[in-house]
């Protein structure tokens, strides 16, 4: 479980600034599980200690934990696993976040953005096909996708689910920094590289669009997910998200 000091706790509680917390302190108001605190390096878990100010109880607004993980290869998407293969919970902090999971899927060895939240209504909604989300990703293939190939993925392709709906599609020149990720010792001979962003979520869904139009997917990778971006991460690490990007999601 995860403990933070006492004055911290009444600051994020809302019942005085930092300091005023202290004063609130050292003046014998504050108790914890009924004993009065005055001892300013105190530090209490939000999820297990009662704390009360003049004997009322006061608890934390909802807080909960947003985060992206730059997920590498070789990790299942799962916070955990009966075989015991590596996977993602391992690599974002489930001890500081109880509760934290991972909103949709990655495939074993997809790289890229997943974002993780403890909220699991926010979650719940991210994924409904309602909302929409859209999500950009990068796969090198084999050989290179015509203009009629592009246009195919564009207006949706017959999936055994059902057609798929209309996605943005283009080719990247090697050069260009969005391919980096699934080329990092440059362009393999015959093959090519493509950005498709799709708000839908089935399983394997870009490997299985881009091979009905003729082209096996040999890495994959996701840069974005809704306002969501990996800028700044290297393979396995996290950050929480931004003041901006939280305000686009909430
Ligand atoms: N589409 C896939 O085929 N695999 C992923 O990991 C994500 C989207």
């Amino acid at each position: 479980s995860y403990t933070m000091r006492l004055q911290k706790f009444l600051a994020r509680a809302g019942v005085a600034s930092r300091r005023g917390s202290e004063n609130l302190m050292t003046a014998g108001r504050v108790a914890v599980n009924g004993v009065v605190v005055t001892e300013l390096g105190t530090k209490v878990d939000p999820a297990v200690d009662v704390v009360t100010v003049d004997g009322v109880v006061h608890t934390l607004a909802e807080d909960h934990a947003y985060l992206v993980l730059y997920k590498p290869g070789g990790y299942i998407t799962t916070m955990s696993d009966p075989q015991g293969r590596p996977c993602v919970a391992s690599l974002v902090p489930t001890d500081r976040y109880p509760g934290l999971f991972p909103v949709g899927r990655l495939d074993g060895d997809t790289t890229g953005l997943l974002f993780f939240t403890t909220n699991g209504e926010l979650g719940n909604q991210m994924l409904h096909p309602s909302h929409h989300v859209w999500k950009r990703y990068v796969a090198l293939v084999k050989g290179m996708p015509t203009p009629n190939q592009l246009r195919r993925l564009r207006e949706g392709v017959p999936l055994d689910d059902g057609v798929s709906a209309p996605a943005e599609a283009e080719s990247l020149a090697a050069d260009d920094p969005r391919a980096t990720p699934v080329i990092p010792e440059g362009l393999p001979y015959g093959h090519s590289v493509v950005s498709l962003r799709i708000h839908e979520g089935r399983k394997h869904q870009v490997k299985r669009m881009l091979k009905q139009v003729g082209h096996e997917v040999v890495r994959l990778h996701r840069d974005q997910f809704g306002p969501l971006e990996l800028a700044g991460l290297l393979p396995g690490e996290w950050r929480p998200l931004s003041e901006r990007e939280r305000q686009e999601i909430l």
